[in-house]
């Protein structure tokens, strides 16, 4: 009815029980036109003196529901079969036609009858009879239908990349991943093994945060675009959500050759992109996992290859990781350690060392970084580069810090009465420990348990801190200025060394991580950096400290950049408190040349 309206024509509905009554009705003159059933109009038109306009009222479409990597092979599958039954006359493709319509003019029959086997009665045929006047407003309507379907058929693939595909770099999406995944578990066999990678951008937060969503965007577009680039055919590459990719690899008989594809991939990335007239690094950790050999189901497949993924983020950004075994024994001897950890705090089996920074223009100690030092009963030395991170992770940190805090500051306290009195005392504070509602709390309250100027202490935190989401590091770094305290970024120049925080946040001092210190006398271009890190520190009027000088010749350098601390072997050791005070003696000012 409603077609015949975009005709703008009125017609009488004439309703038959069957397609033949169609054709009786025509004949008697009852009805001028008929739908019918494509292949009973094929069959019969003809003979009933009907003209087949090829108007299909809707379009016949067989659908299969199957996997997308699977949909092209199947369908090739299917035309093959199909072609070879076409032409083998007792193939089922002829018995069943000769079934259903009984004996049939096998080299006459069209091509689209092979469509109506799967979908008879789908499909309707609009004859005309004898009258002529239509067809013409009927040929025209005819090719706008066809637009209309067509229309319809954009709207629906449009629909499906929505549901399948990322709408920002156009790759796969979860969903999609999942059901590839699935496919190529099917699809292995024995000695077929398939590759999962993780794939998250490292510090990618941070480039967000400081250059805004825009260029966050783009640089997933451009990393999206070289993830590709390495890829072969068969691989699934898909976002899963902000900065995380996968890609599965279907297929391997080398195992070996997922490492140099790894390692592909994150050179790729390293490279550096211009974005927004800027120029910007990234670089991307990578876990990988292997079905059937590393997973008995998918989600432990997807479990393993996250977990090896955050084992290379552990590792600093930049590498990758294969799942392994190991994986999860060291997640085990994590939970012990945890638990001992627990324990250590009760039975004081915890201390700190005191490291002296020294001025490097006329060699006076001015301070002391407190250092965590663990004995364990059994295990011996642990050092903070383990237990901390686990610290960390459990949220043990925020009392492990407030120890810290309490026990350094009163101990400095007792220092200065004794020993130095302009001592100052620097204490590491941990990321998570930052982030804890009462840190500015425990801080003001360590201060006032001994009596110790808050002038006098200097936190240092790291680059990190600004990775995290629900900090108001503003806030927090305010308050600790209100409160007299200091701030130093530690390991400068290691993490995500973004300028534009230095400028804008109440930071004091400067610790340029000591990987830059060693390649000073090593190589020029670490030297160059040593010098461009204070020079630029100092315009922004922070103080600057080295740390990890190991020798006199990295201390002169230094010294005659300008850099204004040091700190590290050369002068001297982490040291237990009861040491310190020949350290301090030692240490008075002329007593020892530092200049080079
Ligand atoms: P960090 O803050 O960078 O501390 C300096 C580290 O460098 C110390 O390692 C120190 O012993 C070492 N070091 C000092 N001079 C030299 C040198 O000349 N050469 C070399 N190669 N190393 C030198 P340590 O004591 O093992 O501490 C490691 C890390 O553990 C610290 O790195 C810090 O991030 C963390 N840490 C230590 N104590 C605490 C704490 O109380 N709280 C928190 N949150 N972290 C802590
Ligand atoms: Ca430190
Ligand atoms: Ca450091």
């Amino acid at each position: 009815s409603r077609m015949m309206a975009g005709f703008g024509l009125t017609f009488q509905a004439v309703y038959v029980p069957d397609f033949p009554a169609t054709l009786t009705a025509i004949a008697e003159g009852r009805a001028e036109v008929a739908v019918l059933n494509r292949v009973f109009g094929a069959l019969n038109a003809d003979r009933a003196g009907l003209v087949d306009t090829g108007i299909i009222f809707n379009p016949i479409e067989i659908r299969y529901i199957g996997s997308p990597a699977l949909a092209i092979p199947l369908l090739d599958t299917l035309d093959r079969y199909l072609a070879r039954y076409k032409h083998q006359p007792d193939s089922v493709y002829h018995r069943s036609l000769e079934h259903w319509l009984g004996t049939v003019r096998r080299a006459a029959l069209p091509v689209w009858v092979v469509w109506v086997l799967g979908g008879v009665g789908a499909a309707l045929l609009l004859a005309v009879g004898g009258v002529g006047l239509l067809r013409r407003q009927i040929r025209l309507r005819t090719r706008e239908l066809v637009e209309e379907v067509n229309e319809r058929r954009r709207a629906e693939w449009q629909l499906n990349r929505m549901a399948f595909y990322d709408s920002l770099t156009g790759l796969p999406n979860r969903a999609l991943f999942r059901e590839r995944l699935l496919t190529g578990a099917e699809v292995g066999g024995r000695d077929w093994h398939m590759a999962l990678l993780f794939l998250d951008l490292d510090r990618f937060k941070a480039i967000n945060d400081s250059y805004g969503h825009g260029v966050g965007d783009e640089l997933i577009q451009a990393v999206a675009r070289r993830f590709k680039c390495c890829l072969r055919e068969g691989d699934t590459l898909s976002r899963m959500g902000g900065d995380e990719f996968t890609v599965i690899i279907p297929g391997i008989r080398d195992p070996d050759s997922l490492g140099r594809l790894a390692r592909r991939l994150i050179d790729c990335c390293g490279e550096v992109f211009h974005l927004a007239g800027r120029e910007l690094y990234c670089s991307v950790s990578i876990g990988i996992a292997l079905y059937p050999e590393d997973a008995r189901d998918l989600d432990d497949l997807i479990r393993h290859a996250d977990a090896a993924m955050y084992q290379a983020k552990a590792r600093g950004g930049g590498h990758y990781c294969f799942y392994s075994r190991d994986i999860t024994q060291r997640v085990c001897q994590r939970l012990a350690l945890e638990a001992d950890l627990h324990r250590a705090l009760r039975r004081e089996e915890l201390d700190l060392h005191y490291q002296p920074l020294v001025q490097l223009n006329g060699g006076r100690v001015v301070g002391l970084e407190a250092l965590l030092r663990w004995q364990h009963p059994t295990r011996g030395n642990i050092p903070p580069d383990e237990f901390i991170p686990v610290a960390e992770e459990t949220g043990l940190i925020v009392v492990l810090g407030e120890w810290v805090l309490i026990r350094a500051c009163r101990e400095v306290a007792r220092l200065r009465r004794y020993h130095c009195q302009e001592l100052r005392l620097m204490v590491n504070v941990s990321s998570r420990q930052f982030c804890s509602e009462r840190f500015v709390a425990t801080v003001a309250a360590a201060l006032a348990d001994c009596g110790l100027p808050a002038a006098c202490l200097e936190l240092e935190i790291t680059e990190g801190v600004f990775l995290e989401d629900h900090l108001d590091i503003h806030r927090v770094l305010a308050e600790l200025r209100r409160l007299g305290v200091t701030v130093a970024i530690d390991d400068f120049g290691t993490g995500y060394s973004c300028l534009s925080y230095l400028k804008r946040l109440p930071i004091d001092v400067l610790k340029i991580d000591r990987s830059f210190v060693s390649d000073i006398t090593s190589n020029e271009e670490g030297a160059q950096i040593a010098a461009t890190i204070i020079q630029m520190a100092h315009t922004f009027g922070l103080q600057v400290v080295a740390e990890g000088i190991e020798t006199a010749s990295q201390a002169a350098y230094l010294g005659r950049r300008g850099c204004d601390l040091g700190q590290g072997y050369h002068f001297a050791r982490p040291l237990p408190v009861d040491q310190l005070g020949t350290v301090l003696g030692d240490w008075q000012p002329q007593s020892r040349q530092v200049m080079g």
